[in-house]
């Protein structure tokens, strides 16, 4: 399986290695040649808009939005990846790919502490709570019908899935803890359509 990094900005290597330690084969994605060699995608955390930008001079949002929509590509976005698959977004992110029903408010998080931890009970992730770590995170102020909600934090949702479509808003590789990639793995293996 072969499962690509987004490697504009953010937490690359460190995803490369949670994936290869769940027995993906874990390449970094810069380009649409990339991107047609991987089988799923992850978008790190990061800054939204920057990653947006270079994203759309790439032809890559194009790209991404032409395989979710053909073939259920799964794309898991974490934090500032959360942004870009978000259908609405509070705050301004002019690039995205804008695929899943959730509506995110950009720094929510970030305006009243800039970073926290949680341990976060996870459906379909057995073992425990994860201990999840949140930077700047943005919020998920409002699901569609269609969108799984798979963890929460103080009543809010923290992590859903549309589809193939996966979203935290925390960082799930800065710990080494790799249930979260073993599940993104799991979705790309299933694939499952997108409504
Ligand atoms: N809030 C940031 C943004 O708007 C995302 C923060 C993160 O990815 N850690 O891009």
């Amino acid at each position: 399986m072969r499962i690509g990094v987004l490697a504009i900005q953010g937490d690359v290597r460190e995803h490369l290695q949670h994936l290869v330690q769940v027995g993906a084969d874990a390449v970094s994605v810069r380009t649409l040649a990339d991107l047609a060699y991987v089988e799923g995608l992850i978008i790190p955390g990061g800054e939204s808009t920057t990653i947006g930008m270079l994203m759309q001079e790439e032809g890559l949002i194009g790209a991404i939005l032409q395989r979710v929509t053909n073939e259920g590509f799964p794309v898991y976005g974490t934090c500032a990846g959360l942004i870009l698959l978000a259908k609405d977004v509070i705050g301004k992110s002019p690039a995205r790919l804008g695929l899943m029903d959730i509506v995110a408010d950009r720094n929510a998080y970030g305006r009243q502490v800039a970073s926290f931890e949680a341990d976060l009970d996870i459906v379909g992730v057995e073992g425990g709570p994860f201990h999840a770590v949140f930077i700047r995170a943005p919020q998920i102020i409002a699901v569609g019908t269609n969108v799984i909600p798979l963890a929460y934090y103080r009543d809010q949702v923290v992590m859903a899935r549309q589809g193939s479509l996966l979203v935290s808003s925390f960082h799930p590789e800065m710990t080494k803890d790799t249930r979260i990639h073993h599940y993104f793995v799991d979705l790309v293996a299933r694939r499952v359509m997108t409504s």
